[in-house]
């Protein structure tokens, strides 16, 4: 499939610190991708080179196919950015708020009126655009950024970190958005720190630590390629099994344990023989796919840091 965003060999440095080492990776169509890496990773500097804040070093942007460099002018309006600082004014109401922004996108009052219609829908705040974002949650004021930049229907949209520090109400919204933007076939480029929300929200990812690409594919063919399963078993009489498992090690996870091991399929026969020996009870027993967060433990030597 045709890819939307190209970025090839980026590099940044900021003072004597490299922020970005020579980051390559590709966004195809229709896709929501997930930058992934803890803070300090190099994720916004990323995003501010695709839209054209920051300068980069050395390396290339293509959008569309176009060079941001060459047709920069031309390839931002297919583009909307939604920074991680919140940008709106205050004592305005989201309607008027998305009207401000709108006209300096340079849209003309019938079309803009019944776009804003739109956009308050899709974020689910059409009930409450009169009242002035300064009455509104966190959550609430990042999902009307979120409402400026599609006004103006960009092909490809980027969000930095949009959950960060907001209620569950609104990242569910953020959520419910997101799929709906794909179903329209807008491409989603998405940074975040939470494992669990590129596991829940993307196709594809690209997981980056210290300024350099550590992984880059499908979700599903970076958890086959770079984690491996693992079994988990609830049991009452576990404990004492313990010492006798082989194959792997075992950890407590929450009210049950978890085998890393080479075959959890023989780990699990093992088990099963094992707890039928000693007349253990097993009450669950399953293999669990890996999981991002193993992947990058597997990958950097360390847990994502926070
Ligand atoms: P992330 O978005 O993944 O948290 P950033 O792109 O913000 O990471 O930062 C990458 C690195 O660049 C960090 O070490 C950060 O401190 C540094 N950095 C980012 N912006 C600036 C800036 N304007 N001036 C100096 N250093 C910066």
């Amino acid at each position: 499939m045709e890819a939307v965003l190209e970025v090839q060999d980026l590099t940044k440095s900021y003072g004597g610190s490299q922020a970005l080492k020579g980051l390559t990776f590709s966004v195809r169509q229709g896709a929501c991708f997930g930058l992934l890496g803890p803070n300090g990773a190099g994720k916004s500097t990323t995003m501010k080179i695709i839209t054209g804040i920051v300068e980069a070093d050395g390396g290339s942007v293509r959008i569309l196919g176009k060079s941001i460099k060459k047709d920069g002018r031309q390839v931002r309006k297919f583009v909307g950015y939604v920074p991680q600082n919140i940008t709106l004014y205050e004592k305005l109401s989201a309607r008027d708020n998305l009207a401000f922004f709108g006209q300096m996108y340079g849209l003309q009052s019938k079309e803009l009126d019944f776009r804003i219609d739109e956009v308050l829908q899709q974020i689910g705040l059409f009930n409450r655009q009169r009242e002035p974002v300064e009455k509104f949650s966190g959550g609430m004021k990042r999902r009307v950024n979120i409402a400026v930049a599609m006004l103006h229907r960009p092909k490809l949209l980027i969000l930095d970190e949009p959950t960060v520090g907001i209620d569950p109400q609104s990242r569910n919204h953020i959520f419910e958005l997101i799929n709906s933007l794909k179903e329209e076939g807008v491409t989603v480029v998405y940074s975040t720190h939470y494992m669990e929300e590129v596991e829940a929200l993307c196709d594809d990812v690209a997981i980056v630590d210290h300024g350099d690409l550590i992984a880059h594919g499908s979700l599903a063919d970076v958890l086959s390629r770079f984690g491996h399963s693992v079994v988990y078993v609830e049991s009452p009489g576990f404990e004492a099994l313990v010492p006798e498992v082989m194959g792997g090690s075992v950890s407590r996870q929450g009210a049950g344990w978890i085998i890393d091991c080479e075959s959890p399929v023989n780990t699990m026969k093992g088990i099963l023989d094992l707890a039928a020996a000693r007349s253990v009870e097993i009450s669950t027993m399953g293999i669990r796919r890996p999981s991002l967060e193993s992947v990058f433990l597997s990958l950097t030597g360390t847990s994502l840091r926070d």
